[in-house]
C-alpha cells in the first residue's frame, strides 16, 4: 500500500484528509477504521449513504498488500475504480467485461504488488485460478461488500456469495470486513456464520434515514391516489414506482404519461438497450419518474430523489427499507408513501404458498409479510417501528411519519372483530373479505343464496358499519394475526390460534380508524 514499510504506515486522518479529501471521520467510521487497520474482522451494518466504502478503503491503504473488495455490482465497481485512480489509488477491476490479455495484466500487477485495492466479482473470485493468484500475493484486507447477498432469504440472495466462506478457511490470517445495509437479526446471523465472523464485532450504524417522510395508506383506487400524491406533492420531481409485475408497470407508467407526468417503465422484460437507456433519462434529466419492478435501484446513485410509491407491497420490511431508502439521498425532504390493501397481503402469500422453496423458506417468507404488515397497520410512529425491526431503539415518536403528523383515532373492536371471526367461522373459514363483508351486511346475492349463506345466524349481524369498515376490520385481524389467508392460497380466510381469545372476549382488539386523506392532507398543511 501507500506506506513502503510498516513503519512509515500513515495514519487514518491523514489518509481521509489527503487520499480522499474528506475532513473528518463520520460516526462509526473512525473506529471501524481502526480495528481493520488492526487487522481485525468485522461485520459493519450501515444505511445506504451512510459511508461504508470508507471503512475499506482507508484500511486498505494503510496496511500492506493488496485489498480485495467483493462487488456484485459491476456497474459501481467500475465507478468505484475511476474515482480511486482520480485520487492516486492504485485501484483495479477484475471481472468478465475484462478481455484476457487486460485480466492478464490486472492478475500480473496483483502478483507483483503493484495495487492497492482490487475490485473482483464474487464468481471471479471464486476460480481456481483467481484463489492460487491471492494466495502466492500479499493482501491486506477482504472486504465483502453486499454481504446480505449471502442470506438464502434475503431479496438479493446471489448463490456465489455462499462460496465466499473459503476465504475465512484458506485465509485466516487476512482480516475480513463484511458490509450490508440489509440488517434484520436474520440475515445478520447468517453473514456471520458464511463468513466465519462469529468472533468479530459488529459495528451498527443507525438506520434511521430523518428527512424521509413515510406515509402508508389504504388502497382504494391506486392509480388515481398515485397521480394525486405525485401532482399534488411532487409535481416536477424526480421518483421511483415500484410494482410487483411486469405489466402493471407498463399499465401505470402509461396513465401516468396519460396524466401529464413524465413516467418510464423498467423491467427485466425489456430490452437492454430501452432499460438503459431509460435508467439514463432518469438519472440524467429532472423530474423523470421511473415506474419498476424491484429490479430496478441497486447500485443507482441518484441523490435527489424526492419520492419513493409502492403500488403493490414488498416482500419484507427489509426490501422495504432497502427500496424506500432510495429517496432523499441527498438529505433534503423526500417521501416514501404506500398504498396497501388486503388484496396485497393474499397476493403475496400466495406467491409464497406457489414458490417452489422449502417449506422453511416457505415458513420464513410468511413471517416476513407479517411483519411488513404490521408497520403498515401500526397505529403508532412507522419510523419506531421500522427501527425497531433492526433492533434499533428511537423514540416513541418522530414527527415526520403519518400516524405521528395525524395520529390516528383507535376504537375497542373487539365486538366487531368477534363478529367478523363467527362469519369466517360459521361460513366454513373458506371465503375472501368480500363474500364475508357482504354476509355480515346481509347483501343477498347469487352466491350467498346458493350456499344458503342467509339463513346463517351472521347473516346481516354488521349493519351497523359500511363495506368500507368492515374491509379495514379484516385487514387489521389479519394484520394482527388473528385471521390468516388460507395456506391453499384461494384468498379464504381462516381463524388462528389467537382467534379464539377474542371470540371468548379474553382478548381486546383495539384497531385503528381509518383517516380520510383530506383530513391528513390538512393536518399537513397545518403542520
Ligand atoms: P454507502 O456505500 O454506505 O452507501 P458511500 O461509501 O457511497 O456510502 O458514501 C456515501 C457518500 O458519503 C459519499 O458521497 C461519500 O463521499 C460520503 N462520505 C462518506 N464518508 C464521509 C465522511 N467521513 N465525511 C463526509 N462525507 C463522507
Ligand atoms: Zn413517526
Amino acid at each position: 500500500s501507500l506506506g513502503p514499510s510498516p513503519e512509515r504506515r500513515p495514519s487514518a486522518l491523514s489518509v481521509l484528509n489527503t487520499v480522499f479529501g474528506l475532513p473528518s471521520f463520520r460516526g462509526a467510521q473512525a473506529e471501524i477504521v481502526a480495528h481493520v487497520a488492526g487487522g481485525g474482522s468485522c461485520l459493519v451494518l450501515m444505511p445506504t449513504g451512510g459511508g461504508k466504502s470508507v471503512c475499506y478503503q482507508v484500511p486498505a491503504l494503510m496496511r500492506d498488500g493488496c485489498a480485495v473488495v467483493v462487488s456484485p455490482l459491476i456497474a459501481l465497481m467500475r465507478d468505484q475504480v475511476a474515482g480511486l485512480l482520480e485520487a492516486g489509488v492504485r485501484a483495479a477491476v477484475l471481472n468478465s467485461t475484462l478481455s484476457w490479455s487486460e485480466a492478464a495484466e490486472v492478475e500480473r500487477r496483483v502478483a507483483a504488488g503493484e495495487l492497492d485495492l482490487l475490485y473482483v466479482a464474487p464468481e471471479r473470485l471464486l476460480t481456481p485460478r483467481c484463489l492460487a493468484l491471492l494466495e502466492r500475493a500479499r493482501l491486506a484486507l477482504f472486504a465483502i461488500d453486499e454481504a446480505h447477498c449471502v442470506s438464502q432469504w434475503g431479496h438479493d440472495f446471489r448463490p456465489e456469495y455462499i462460496g465466499l466462506s473459503v476465504l475465512a478457511e484458506r485465509f485466516p490470517a487476512v482480516p475480513r470486513i463484511a458490509l450490508t445495509a440489509t440488517a434484520d437479526a436474520r440475515t445478520r446471523a447468517e453473514i456471520v456464520d458464511r463468513l466465519g465472523l462469529s468472533d468479530s464485532p459488529v459495528f451498527v450504524a443507525s438506520f434511521d434515514r430523518p428527512n424521509i417522510r413515510y406515509e402508508i395508506v389504504e388502497k382504494k383506487s391506486p392509480q388515481r391516489q398515485l397521480e394525486a400524491f405525485i401532482a399534488e406533492r411532487h409535481a416536477g420531481e424526480a421518483g421511483i414506482v415500484y410494482c410487483l409485475s411486469r405489466g402493471k408497470v407498463e399499465d401505470t407508467a402509461a396513465a401516468l404519461v396519460r396524466a401529464g407526468i413524465p413516467a418510464l417503465p423498467y423491467h427485466a422484460g425489456l430490452d437492454a438497450a430501452v432499460r438503459s437507456r431509460h435508467q439514463d433519462r432518469f438519472v440524467d434529466q429532472d423530474g423523470v419518474v421511473i415506474v419498476a419492478t424491484i429490479a430496478f435501484g441497486m447500485g443507482i446513485d441518484k441523490p435527489d430523489v424526492r419520492f419513493v410509491a409502492h403500488l403493490d407491497l414488498p416482500k419484507s420490511i427489509e426490501a422495504y427499507y432497502q427500496e424506500t431508502g432510495r429517496a432523499g439521498r441527498d438529505g433534503k425532504p423526500a417521501e416514501a408513501w404506500m398504498a396497501y390493501g388486503i388484496s396485497d397481503i393474499v397476493q403475496q402469500r400466495r406467491m409464497i404458498d406457489e414458490s417452489t422453496g422449502t417449506d422453511a423458506f416457505k415458513r420464513v417468507s410468511r413471517e416476513k409479510l407479517e411483519a411488513l404488515v404490521g408497520l403498515a397497520e401500526t397505529a403508532g410512529c412507522r419510523r419506531a417501528h421500522l427501527l425497531g425491526y433492526f433492533g434499533e431503539r428511537a423514540g416513541a415518536t418522530c414527527g415526520n411519519c403519518d400516524n405521528c403528523l395525524s395520529p390516528p383515532n383507535v376504537w375497542d373492536g373487539s365486538v366487531a372483530a368477534q363478529k367478523l371471526l363467527s362469519c369466517a367461522y360459521r361460513t366454513g373459514q373458506r371465503f375472501g373479505v368480500a363474500h364475508l363483508v357482504d354476509v355480515l351486511l346481509g347483501r343477498p346475492n347469487e352466491r350467498i343464496e346458493a350456499l344458503r349463506h342467509d339463513t346463517l345466524s351472521v347473516y346481516g349481524i354488521g349493519a351497523e358499519m359500511t363495506d368500507k369498515q368492515w374491509r379495514a376490520v379484516a385487514r387489521q385481524l389479519v394484520a394482527l394475526g388473528h385471521l390468516a389467508p388460507d395456506p391453499e392460497g384461494f384468498g379464504g380466510l381462516r381463524l388462528t390460534d389467537t382467534a379464539r381469545g377474542v371470540l371468548k372476549g379474553e382478548t381486546a382488539v383495539w384497531l385503528r380508524e381509518p383517516t380520510s386523506g383530506r383530513k391528513a392532507r390538512r393536518d399537513r398543511a397545518r403542520a
